[in-house]
């Protein structure tokens, strides 16, 4: 199996006025990616333009940024013509790798909003360079820094320009192969967009990476029906997959976030994260992270927890006052 490490470039809506907005925010106008083999050597280049078609007009701060003018784009392809070539050019099962997640993201928008197959009609899974970055040469793993900073951070000889698809693809690239080669036990923390979710049970992500473990459910209607549903609000262990002695229950610090901890007979302290995936159609999945913990990771959880009921309490009071100040006017 290949990799393919691929950058976009893409453009915006100059007035955020048009209909397309909500469906397409971002239209690509550019890809370039590099394929490496099983040796993280590079042994094929792709570059190619595309041409607006949904906003012909370039945005004042993406030109800026990446160095393009609009008659050097009037002279690229279509976008349905250019990403036939790309999936050509990466063959079967490519394994994609990007910086960051929004390339993969915004590549799935743009198959979908022009008509084509999208690279998989679910959770497309993918490496996000920029994550293993952080945990390969980072004292934070949660970093994420730019690619030329990345760059300059692993001396990498600065050949060609940044912020155009192809100078970036190749940068990558490079990080990518000092990565496998320098950490290659990262290489197995994987990454899942999910910008079309998975629509049944059957297809449901699970994935084990030995310190945790990933699951992304299936589509729910709504949040309130994911936030009811047995199998997602269930604590349960890494290891064994069962339920476990609840030792703090859910509670969220973000409203973004829930947590909650129980200990397994077998294995101990274990902590449950969910975060809520939000679509457009107000349905969800769950993204639910399961995670062995130390003592004191339960006691900071705990903290946690107290903080987040004491700003419930605190709001629920101003609601009340606020409700009695109403009445009295
Ligand atoms: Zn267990």
């Amino acid at each position: 199996m290949g990799l393919i490490v691929l950058d976009l470039e893409w453009n915006q809506s100059s007035t955020g006025r048009e209909p397309e907005v909500a469906k397409l925010p971002f239209e690509i106008i550019e890809i370039g990616a590099i394929k490496l083999n099983e040796e993280y050597e590079m042994v094929s280049e792709f570059s190619e333009l595309i041409k607006p078609i949904v906003y012909p007009r370039l945005y004042h701060i993406t030109s800026k940024i990446i160095h393009i003018q609009m008659d050097e784009l009037s002279r690229g392809g279509k976008f349905t013509t250019i990403s036939d070539k790309f999936k050509e050019w990466c063959g079967e099962d490519a394994l994609m790798c990007t910086w960051g997640p929004s390339d993969i993201t915004e590549l799935q928008r743009n198959l979908k909003f022009f008509g084509k197959e999208l690279l998989n009609d679910g959770p497309v899974r993918y490496i996000d360079v920029q994550k293993l970055y952080a945990l390969s040469f980072d004292k934070d793993p949660h970093n994420r820094i730019s690619l030329e900073r990345a760059v300059d951070a692993l001396g990498i000889e600065k050949d060609i320009p940044f912020h155009r698809a192809f100078g970036d693809a190749y940068y990558t690239a490079k990080i990518m192969t000092k990565i496998a080669k320098e950490h290659p036990e990262v290489l197995k923390f994987v990454s899942f967009d999910v910008t079309f979710p998975p629509k049944t049970k059957e297809d449901e992500v699970f994935i084990d990476f030995g310190t945790y473990s990933k699951q992304i459910t299936h589509v729910f209607k709504n949040r309130e029906s994911a936030l009811t549903d047995k199998s997602v609000m269930s604590i349960v262990c890494t290891k064994c997959g069962k339920p476990i002695k609840k030792r703090i229950g859910w509670f969220s610090p973000n409203g973004k976030q829930f947590m909650a901890a129980g200990v397994c007979d077998v294995h101990g302290l274990i902590k449950n994260r969910i975060r809520i995936h939000k679509y457009d159609d107000d349905t969800v999945c769950v993204i639910k992270i399961v995670k062995p913990i130390e003592n004191d990771g339960l006691i900071r959880l705990q903290e946690k927890s107290a903080r987040a009921e004491e700003l419930r309490r605190k709001r629920k009071e101003a609601e009340k006052k606020a409700k009695e100040f109403e009445r009295k006017k």
